[in-house]
């Protein structure tokens, strides 16, 4: 999942209650820039921070800048990821200002890259942290403090693996697990595999230990995460580890959802997708990322499958799932991407009728071999982007109306926000992972976060659902605590 399929609620962390957080060793704020890998990363921050003896901020707290430590968990995949992190760092100097005591620290896959530079261009940063070094952050922080200087620890090896630390979920309804860490493709575009290394697979046992451990603490979903989820055990010698584990997670009682992200069409293997249609909690849902439909430009790419094959998974996903939801990943105007080339994406998106993508206007990463090829020019890029925005977004629409009148499963994540109180409503994902927003009907329980509620769908908004059911009518609201 990416950062822009998950909502606010959902990348909700480092937030204490509303009011009367104790201070501890100081009070932490954990910002997160980037994808759910990101932000299972900033739950391992929190936690490791909260084994020391740190507090997490208030909302209020944030805002009024009475905090004692605020940590930036960046993204390098993104554009203008440089950007986006040293404008974050050089707002957060004025809190230095205001409280010298104060400590900033940055990590995640910028800090991997870009290590010493961070502190030597924003000197004000106490700690530098990689993705492998998440555990170091307190001894840093604390030798900041008594040396007077920034302190930068960035490994290259990963030493112990990172789920090994100690947690603090954002959720306790929904979870996520790392399977893996790491990626051994080469895309040419792709910055991960040099700021987040090869990859390295935990052992099945340990996964399932783990996802045990979130429904006994109250967990009904876990989302199971890797850069490529498909080649999960490869390291290990079993390249059917994948499947083995969707079904070991079919056998733990009380868990009612199992997803996972991120599988690569080119290991999307028959057993997966039989593993996934025979196993009850596993929710047919499915991000695959097509990049592009031209096999000129996969190649270019460095992707190892064709359009060919990655529509004959989804033929095949259909036909075991015919309610199979799937969303990709797209990137428009990859360097040396002709017209013809685009019209091969079209082709190969209209016929995989995505409920929704995450389009990308191709911007290159420095340090990738795609950065130093010939690039498509700016305007060429974003006329394209349009047009394929605008098919995907009547494709979205006629799945999403596809639901009306139909009962759906939702899990209640959140209340809806703001206007909740007015509108009644709770807000939650239905099996396939879409957004829904459920009016209670007058007079009927609100479902807590983590209830089941089947219910009636009867509107559509921009990328998701609504459901006022009538239950006079004969609609459907039915609470599964
Ligand atoms: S599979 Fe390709 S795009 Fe995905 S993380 Fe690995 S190198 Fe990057």
């Amino acid at each position: 999942m990416d950062e822009g399929m998950m909502t606010q609620d959902e990348r909700r962390m480092g937030f204490g209650p509303e009011e009367g957080t104790q201070r501890g060793k100081g009070l932490y704020y954990v910002h997160t820039l980037g994808c759910q890998m990101n932000v299972h990363d900033s739950e391992r921050i929190a936690g490791v921070l909260q084994a020391q003896g740190y507090r997490p901020a208030s909302p209020e707290q944030v805002r009024a800048r009475n905090v004692d430590l605020m940590v930036l968990n960046t993204c390098a995949v993104r554009e203008n990821a440089s950007k986006r992190m040293y404008g974050t760092i050089g707002r957060w100097a004025r809190l230095k200002q205001e409280n010298p005591t104060a400590q900033i620290a940055v990590g995640g896959c910028m800090a991997q890259k870009d290590r010493d530079r961070i502190a030597r261009q924003a000197p004000w940063v106490d700690a530098v942290f990689g993705t492998k070094n998440i555990g170091d952050l307190p001894v840093l922080l604390e030798r900041a403090r008594r040396d007077r200087r920034s302190q930068v620890q960035v490994s290259d090896r990963l030493e112990a693996f990172p789920s090994d630390l100690p947690t603090v979920r954002a959720s306790r309804s929904s979870a996520w697990v790392s399977v893996s860490v790491g990626c051994n493709n080469t895309c040419t575009f792709c910055i991960v595999p040099q700021v987040r290394g090869r990859e390295r697979d935990r052992p099945i046992a340990d996964v399932l230990a783990e996802v045990e451990s979130c429904v006994a603490a109250g967990a009904r979903e876990v989302t199971l995460l890797g850069q490529n989820v498909n080649s999960y055990g490869y390291s290990m010698g079993d390249r059917q580890a994948f499947p083995k584990l969707l079904r070991a997670c079919g056998d733990i009682e009380g868990l009612d959802r199992v997803r996972f992200t991120s599988p690569h069409p080119a290991a999307f293997t028959d057993e997966v997708i039989a593993a996934m249609a025979e196993t009850p909690n596993v929710m047919h849902q499915l991000h695959m990322p097509l990049q592009s439909g031209s096999d000129r430009i996969l190649r270019a790419m460095r992707r190892s499958y064709r359009s060919k094959r990655f529509l004959s998974i989804l033929d095949k996903v259909r036909s075991a799932m015919p309610d199979a939801r799937i969303t990709t990943d797209i990137i428009v105007g990859f360097p040396g991407e002709s017209e013809e080339d685009f019209q091969e994406t079209l082709d190969v998106v209209e016929r995989s009728r995505f409920s929704s993508a995450f389009t990308f206007e191709y911007s290159p990463r420095p340090g990738t071999p795609a950065a130093a090829m010939d690039q498509v020019p700016k305007q060429v890029v974003q006329e394209r982007f349009e047009r394929l925005l605008a098919l995907q977004e009547r494709i979205t629409q006629e799945e999403l109306d596809a639901f009306v009148g139909r009962d759906v499963e939702v899990m209640i994540t959140a209340r809806q926000g703001r206007h909740d109180e007015r509108t009644h409503r709770v807000t939650g994902r239905e099996r396939g992972g879409v957004l829904v927003h459920v009016g209670v009907p007058q007079g009927l329980p609100v479902p807590a976060v983590g209830d089941l509620v089947t219910c009636t769908v009867t509107g559509v908004g921009k990328h998701y659902l609504t459901a006022d059911p009538d239950p006079m009518r004969g609609q459907a609201y039915d609470i599964r605590g």
